[in-house]
């Protein structure tokens, strides 16, 4: 149905009866207490970013009852979660761990299968359990967000020491978005790169630490992340092998100053010659931090006005209509706006930024928009905040697009170069056209490469608009391997599709991820179908979307 159902009891697990499922629940409550075991057998219910539902994805791409879980545990400590794993063992109910669930665009918190037990570590386990002041390092809990992490350096009087690093939207797990892989906008930006240690519960409930921290009293755990032996870190993201409990991460040291800047280019073919110039730049590391060339209807609907304020008409708004528009605002009337960061003390900055401007004036037409003559409440000074390692929430915003408004990331990944970039604009254009939507590329690019983000916003109670999403999807998912482009990341509801795209001999890559998933998981427990790796007792028997 389209709109959520009100009585749809609980939604057990396959497999298991109501009565076996529910008297393992009473087993669970007595061992770690009732407060910290609830049921799903209300409603769907949405909150908003902040109170977001752990239950289910508050922003669904296919039938809201499809990706909900049977109940929620609350862990406590690391000895409750491994009580948590072996009692799922025992029972065969699949668990789903996340540790905030403000995944969103990519699933929520929702679990992959349907009535899975979802283990929301944040809620108890959310200290950070060291701030190290020599060493720029901290190690936190899966509870610890980008605004508590930032919260705990001013606290301590260390903000002017040290700077996180966060992605869009600051209200997500650090240990979360490192998993997923996520970025953010400082010379920090890569989260997964810059993390040093895991510490995990294995499917089957031993605890692990990885990199130092396997060398008992480990001393350099957070500074130096190989350890000895294969680097094992790696399995543990965008998987499904273990629980993270703990992780450390590196902090950068204050620049000693920062400067955002922000220049206009006037025509859509500005994209490709524009592409070629960061390049360089962005190498050499004259452009220091994970910059986004946005398209201009994006800057337009982060205003957060509905889309009907600008044009009600059928299919995408057109050129005309939002470029009209776009002149009543700080960026004026153009095609792709740059935002970026200049990092040091006074004299270091004009030195980059004095090349920057020269390189980007050779597109005719382009603009540097000075900063005095914005706004306090113009959304580049939400980029100012963010690319200076302080949390925000201005990004939500193009939600208000759409009644309803939820979004879902289309995000390949290619080299930085104009011929790349136009390949995958005009694949998006014309996908996006057939469906009915507005295109809103974000081209994020990291050092030599760049991330693709096309968030397409959608009415989420409107069905038909659901399903033209989810071909949307779909469509670019293929049409960009076709190309020789593949995801970095991707929303629940295709992790079977672009998991297929990674084929190279006869998918001899999640041969060796199922390898590893029998291996470590014989029971089949954890977070089945995530990143598209089955357990065993599900590969084959119709769970691939
Ligand atoms: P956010 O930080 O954006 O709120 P989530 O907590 O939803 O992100 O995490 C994103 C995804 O990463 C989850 O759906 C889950 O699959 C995985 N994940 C998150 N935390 C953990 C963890 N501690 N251990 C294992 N996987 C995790």
């Amino acid at each position: 149905p389209d709109t959520y159902s009100l009585e749809r009891g609980l939604p057990i697990p396959q497999g298991i009866s109501k009565k076996a499922f529910l008297s393992a629940i009473e087993e669970l409550k007595s061992a770690i207490g009732n407060e910290n075991v609830q049921l799903n057998e209300k409603e769907v219910k949405n909150g908003w970013y902040m109170e977001h539902p752990n239950t289910h994805d508050m922003m669904p791409l296919l039938d809201a009852e499809e990706f909900i879980a049977s109940a929620v545990v609350y862990p406590g400590s690391v000895a409750e979660v491994q009580l948590i794993v072996r009692w799922a063992n025992q029972h065969l109910i699949p668990l789903f761990p996340i540790s905030i669930g403000r995944n969103l665009g990519y699933g929520g918190a929702a679990p992959r299968v349907r009535g899975s037990v979802t283990m929301d570590l944040g809620r108890r386990m959310n200290k950070i359990l060291d701030i190290n002041a020599e060493n720029y390092t901290c190690l936190v809990e899966p509870g610890v967000t980008y605004y508590a992490l930032h919260e705990e350096l001013v606290r301590r009087g260390l903000q002017d020491k040290m700077w996180i690093d966060c992605p869009d939207l600051g209200g997500g797990s650090v240990i979360g978005n490192a998993l997923d892989r996520g970025v953010g906008y400082t010379p920090y930006g890569d989260h997964w790169g810059m993390h040093s240690g895991l510490e995990v519960v294995l499917p089957t409930g031993e605890l692990v630490r990885t990199g130092m921290g396997a060398l008992e009293g480990a001393n350099t755990w957070q500074c130096f992340p190989y350890g000895f032996g294969p680097y094992n870190d790696g399995i543990f993201s965008q998987s499904n092998f273990g629980i993270v409990t703990k992780m450390g991460m590196t902090l950068m040291p204050n620049p000693g100053g920062y400067e955002s800047f922000m220049y206009t280019f006037q025509h859509d073919s500005d994209l490709g010659p524009l592409m070629d110039i960061i390049r360089p730049l962005r190498i050499s590391n004259i452009l220091e931090n994970v910059a986004q060339v946005r398209h201009g209807l994006q800057t337009l609907s982060v205003k957060g006005h509905p889309r009907t304020k600008y044009w009600s008409g059928k299919g995408p708004m057109p050129e005309s209509v939002y470029r009209e528009h776009l002149k009543e605002t700080a960026t004026g009337d153009c095609a792709w706006v740059y935002y970026g960061m200049a990092y040091g003390p006074p004299h270091i900055r004009a030195h980059k930024l004095a090349i920057i401007d020269s390189e980007f004036h050779r597109i005719a037409g382009c603009k540097k928009i000075d900063p005095a003559t914005m706004p306090k409440d113009e959304y580049f000074w939400s980029r100012d905040r963010i690319a200076s390692g302080t949390p925000d929430l201005e990004e939500l915003k193009w939600v208000n697009w759409m009644p309803n408004g939820a979004h879902i990331a289309f995000s390949p990944v290619s080299p930085i170069s104009g011929k790349d970039a136009e390949a995958l604009y005009t694949m998006a254009k014309r996908r996006h056209t057939e469906q009915g939507f507005d295109l809103m590329p974000a081209f994020c690019v990291g050092l030599r490469e760049m991330h693709l983000i096309v968030e397409i916003v959608y009415d989420a109670q409107d069905g038909d608009m659901r399903r033209r999403a989810e071909r949307c999807l779909r469509d670019m998912i293929d049409d960009a391997a076709a190309l020789g482009y593949g995801e970095y990341r991707t929303h629940l509801a295709l992790m079977d599709q672009v998991a297929a795209t990674y084929n190279f001999n006869d998918g001899a890559l999640m041969k060796l991820n199922n390898t590893l998933k029998d291996a470590l998981d014989p029971n089949g427990i954890l977070a089945p179908g995530r990143c598209g790796i089955w357990p065993a007792r599900y590969r084959g028997r119709g769970w691939e979307l």
